[in-house]
């Protein structure tokens, strides 16, 4: 079956050119132009992959997508932004995106995302694995993980990208390879967009595990390399208020 993709866009130029595009590669799409529309049909259809312009007439884009993510928990989320400033990026990913593009988006850049966000959607359904390490429980198979018995919430790429720390826990992993695996194998450019999920990531694990006085691995940065997710000690103590 065709991966259903909600378009949400007002300018009608982009909008005519990427619906275009994503018909010739086989994509189910829906083109809304506002946000109420696009809000209305994800509350009655299934949708696998949302591709939201920021900037709408009627609402906010980012609150659009903070609805959207209630509405279908399940599917990917991908901004499409004018607006490249790192705030922009950053709540754009705390609001429950996925992904971001930049305007103007070519459109062969456009098809290898949703193509990887689309598998490694689908991959995650399978995979088998549970991983723990001290208090943390990566439980790939339900997309679920918990601190202390307490559940992490945590965004689709946060999640991907703490399975793949925790893959190879104490190995130093370069930002190329942690880019290709978890984004896309024909990654190239900016990893900015990894640096913004370590720190969601640092920020939401240590604030339940603090919460729980948990054991955890912390992930630390190594410069002009990448990441490693630290067994042992957890750094400095945690002292309560
Ligand atoms: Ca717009």
């Amino acid at each position: 079956m065709a991966s259903r993709i909600l378009l949400v866009e007002d300018d009608a130029t982009i909008g005519t050119v990427l619906t275009s595009s994503l018909h010739g590669h086989g994509y189910d799409v829906t083109w809304e132009r506002t946000g109420a529309c696009a809000l209305a049909r994800a509350t009655t259809n299934a949708i696998d992959l949302v591709l939201l312009d920021l900037g709408l007439p009627d609402l906010e884009g980012t609150e659009v997508c903070r609805r959207l993510r209630r509405a279908q928990p399940g599917c990917v989320i991908v901004i499409l932004t004018a607006r490249s400033a790192e705030m922009d990026v950053v709540v754009g990913l705390d609001s429950g995106a996925d992904d971001y593009l930049v305007k103007p988006v070519r459109l062969a850049e456009l098809q290898a995302r949703l193509r990887a966000h689309l598998r490694r959607n689908e991959a995650g359904a399978t995979a088998p694995e549970v991983r723990r390490l001290g208090d943390l429980v990566i439980d790939a198979r339900r997309r679920r993980v918990t601190v202390a018995g307490q559940e992490l919430h945590l965004r689709p790429k946060e999640f991907d990208l703490l399975d793949r720390l925790a893959a190879e826990p104490d190995v130093a992993l370069r930002r190329e390879t942690l880019m290709s695996d978890v984004w896309d194998a024909h990654w190239f450019g900016s990893t900015k967009t990894l640096d913004v999920h370590v720190a969601a990531l640092r920020r939401r694990v240590a604030e339940t595990a603090a919460a729980a006085g948990a054991e955890v691995p912390r992930i630390v940065t190594i410069r002009g390399h990448g990441y490693r997710l630290e067994l042992g000690d957890s750094g400095p103590p945690h002292t309560p208020p």
